[in-house]
């Protein structure tokens, strides 16, 4: 490995050059493309000074990591956590190259964000630290560069601030410079659910494959923002799975009867998060992860099923709504149980954001708008097509679900990097 590793030290970013290294050896790929592949082509590091409520003024450090440009724009989502690190943000762009190639989009993965936590922000000061993010960010980015979009703890209003400040730097109106912004500027029909309705779309075709009746089944989500809660209320009132679990950040909810999600969905539109919602017993929020169940989904943070937990699950299909949810020494025990617990890879099963992201983009460049049905019928038509290849895959070469789409998509970017030559 080259020393360029060095700025991306970081455990998340370990774990995505090793999962690399796996899919590598598995397509016999020649040691001279192997870190031309895995390294990001760029990073961008920001310092973003912003007045605070008080007076004070506080500094805040942005990160941008566009990881190749072999097959489009990058494209990849802000991510606001307070312990955001650059190696993060370059594991997080290299996924995003995987799940796109995965699912035939014409983008290369990018990822960014700023460390801080943006629930301890008044919304001036949310606003302010997010325009002055973008503002720096002009430079690098642009609607056939790179294209933004949310991911943890940013939304639709962050998106339209970052849509703002890039507009009024251009002199008009850019909106494809973002996805995941509102309807009312641009944002398509459908993006806010597109990643927990996918989520639940593949639960429901692997439920099919394993011959599981929704309406027996039980549900635990880890994780109640837009990915979770779409797909916890998608899963109790379209499927009529019984969602036994719900957590989020402050609480974990357990009750074998099964949960209001609906109440749960309101409880947290009035109060921000899941504490003092009161339809069920609390529980060790690690615990609710190892009850039994159908369906386990975590929808919240990377690396929750490790090899102390991955022995214990007892969920009969996992999916990945999260991005890197799974350590690979827990995938080497999921291997094992892989007639027990049948695995949706995040790269997969959370695909539904960026492939409803690129038709808002295509619907921004067009200048044209799609109904919701259109949209959603068209990102289950992808999603179906990626489904049955990585399942078509895994039967024929023996490998896991995660080996198998991982596969594909690195196969995808090879090829291409291959025939256009080194620059990209
Ligand atoms: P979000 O900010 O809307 O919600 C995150 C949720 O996770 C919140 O309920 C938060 O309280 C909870 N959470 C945080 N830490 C937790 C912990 N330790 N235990 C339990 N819950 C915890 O974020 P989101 O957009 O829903 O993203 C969730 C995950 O899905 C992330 O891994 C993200 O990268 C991935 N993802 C999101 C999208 C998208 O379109 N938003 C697309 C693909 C993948």
């Amino acid at each position: 490995m080259s020393s360029a590793l060095g700025i991306y030290q970081d455990d998340v970013f370990k774990m995505a050059c090793e999962q690399f290294r796996v899919i590598a050896d598995y397509l016999e790929i020649d040691e001279n493309h192997r870190e031309r592949l895995m390294l990001p082509k760029r990073a961008i590091a920001v310092t973003l000074p912003v007045h605070m409520d008080d007076g004070s003024t506080k500094t805040f450090q942005g990160y941008r990591v566009q990881h190749h440009l072999t097959l489009g724009p990058t494209k990849g989502g802000t991510r606001f956590a307070p312990d955001l690190s650059m190696g993060e943000t370059a594991a997080l762009a290299m996924w995003m190259s995987w799940k796109c190639a995965l699912n035939g989009l014409p983008y290369g993965g990018a990822k960014g964000g700023i460390a801080c936590d943006p629930t301890k922000l008044s919304r001036s000061e949310l606003e302010a630290v997010s325009r002055r993010y973008m503002q720096e960010m002009i430079p690098f980015v642009g609607p056939h560069t790179d294209i933004m979009g949310p991911d943890m703890g940013t939304n639709e209003q962050v998106m339209a601030w970052f849509m703002d400040t890039y507009s009024v730097y251009q002199g008009y109106a850019v909106s494809e410079i973002v996805t995941g912004k509102p309807v009312s500027i641009g944002g398509t029909e459908g993006r806010r659910e597109s990643t927990g309705r996918g989520v639940v779309y593949l639960v429901e075709r692997a439920m099919d494959l394993l011959k599981m009746d929704p309406t027996e089944c039980t549900a635990i989500i880890q994780g109640f923002g837009n990915v979770g809660s779409v797909a916890a209320l998608s899963l109790a009132l379209k499927t009529g799975i019984k969602v036994v679990g719900i957590s989020d950040a402050t609480t974990a909810v357990y009750n074998p009867k099964g949960i209001d999600v609906k109440a749960a969905e309101q409880h947290v539109l009035k109060k921000g998060h899941l504490r003092a919602f009161d339809q069920g017993d609390r529980i060790d929020p690690n615990e609710m992860l190892v009850q039994k169940c159908d369906v386990l989904a975590p929808c919240a943070v990377d690396r929750v099923i490790t090899e102390k937990n991955a022995a214990k699950l007892q969920c009969r299909i996992l999916a990945e709504g999260a991005n890197g949810p799974t350590t690979p020494e827990a995938d080497k025990i999921l291997d094992q149980r892989w007639t027990e617990v049948f695995v949706i890879p995040d790269i997969l099963c959370n695909a539904g954001g960026v492939i409803v992201s690129y038709f808002e983009w295509v619907q921004g460049l067009q200048a044209f708008s799609w109904s919701e049905t259109e949209v959603t019928d068209k990102l289950f038509r992808i999603l179906e097509h990626s489904f049955s290849q990585v399942i078509r895959r895994a039967k024929a070469h023996k490998i896991s679900h995660r080996m198998s789409a991982m596969a594909t998509g690195v196969e995808r970017v090879m090829k291409a990097k291959r025939t256009r030559g080194l620059f990209p």
